[in-house]
């Protein structure tokens, strides 16, 4: 039995408190997929030069935003890291060619917003991953790639970030996006659908409005670590949108047939 690896569009951190398609998508996939033995999480939500593995054994729950309602601060989740697992994903990917370093670096809301409606027990081990910004799409696809042996060992790879993120373009109360929001999420679901990995890891230049749709990159390099992880075409498993721009898309890679 081979995972699939999963990219979650993971929305604003209020998400978790509320009943939404993409929450309710979460939950039912939590459920469907066998069950992981380890769930490796590339979040936007860590960025730094170099690749960086979690390696502490129960790491904090991290709350890196501000002005959200007080309860969300009250989330906790609990799970272990796997620092064993963390130290051989440091090994695979140096052995790739690619620098790597274990870090303590806790569960930020990338990992646990997505992770308390999949797996609310929160009794499967957890190692997080950073994304490098500085890096370019082929780098993060190569990440994916040194990675993907784990899939082998019922280990689950998720990429969490986001199809498309421009804050500075929010409307509320919206759930119709603009053209140019859909246009971008067709564009990388018709790559990905075709498992065009060299089309997808130069997404800046080739994807249409890329760079509105992501004025920073951070939030759409987890895909391209999902894509490589998995290693074959894409799969759309749910899409919905909030907050009138940010497409909540979500997507398997390497799925058996
Ligand atoms: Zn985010």
């Amino acid at each position: 039995m081979t995972l699939p690896s999963l990219f979650i569009s993971h929305g604003a951190p209020d998400v978790v408190l509320q009943d939404l398609p993409a929450t309710r998508a979460w939950a039912d996939l939590g459920q469907r997929l066998p069950r992981p033995r380890a769930i490796v999480v590339v979040s936007a939500h860590w960025t730094t030069r170099e690749a960086a593995v979690e390696i502490g054994d129960q790491p904090v729950t991290v709350h890196d935003f501000a002005g959200f309602a007080p309860e969300l601060f009250q989330i906790r989740y609990p799970a272990p890291g796997d620092p064993v697992l963390a130290q051989r994903m440091v090994g695979m990917l140096e052995g790739a060619g690619l620098v790597a370093g274990g870090a303590d670096h806790g569960f930020d809301h990338g990992v646990w917003v997505p992770l308390t409606l999949m797996y609310p027990e929160a009794d499967i081990p957890v190692v997080v991953v950073s994304v490098q910004p500085r890096q370019d799409g082929l780098h993060h696809v190569r990440v994916g790639q040194a990675l993907a042996p784990l899939r082998q060992e019922d280990v689950l790879i998720i990429g969490s970030g986001a199809m498309t993120h421009n804050l500075g373009a929010l409307r509320p109360g919206s759930t119709e996006p603009p053209a140019w929001v859909t246009a971008f999420d067709d564009w990388v679901m018709a790559a990905a659908e075709a498992g065009d990995l060299p089309s997808l890891a130069d997404w800046q230049r080739l994807g249409p409005s890329a760079r509105l749709n992501h004025p920073s990159p951070e939030h759409f390099l987890p895909l391209l670590v999902a894509a490589g992880a998995g290693g074959g075409p894409g799969r759309l498993l749910h899409r919905s949108t909030t907050w009138g721009v940010l497409q909540m898309t979500m997507l398997s890679f390497g799925d058996e047939a």
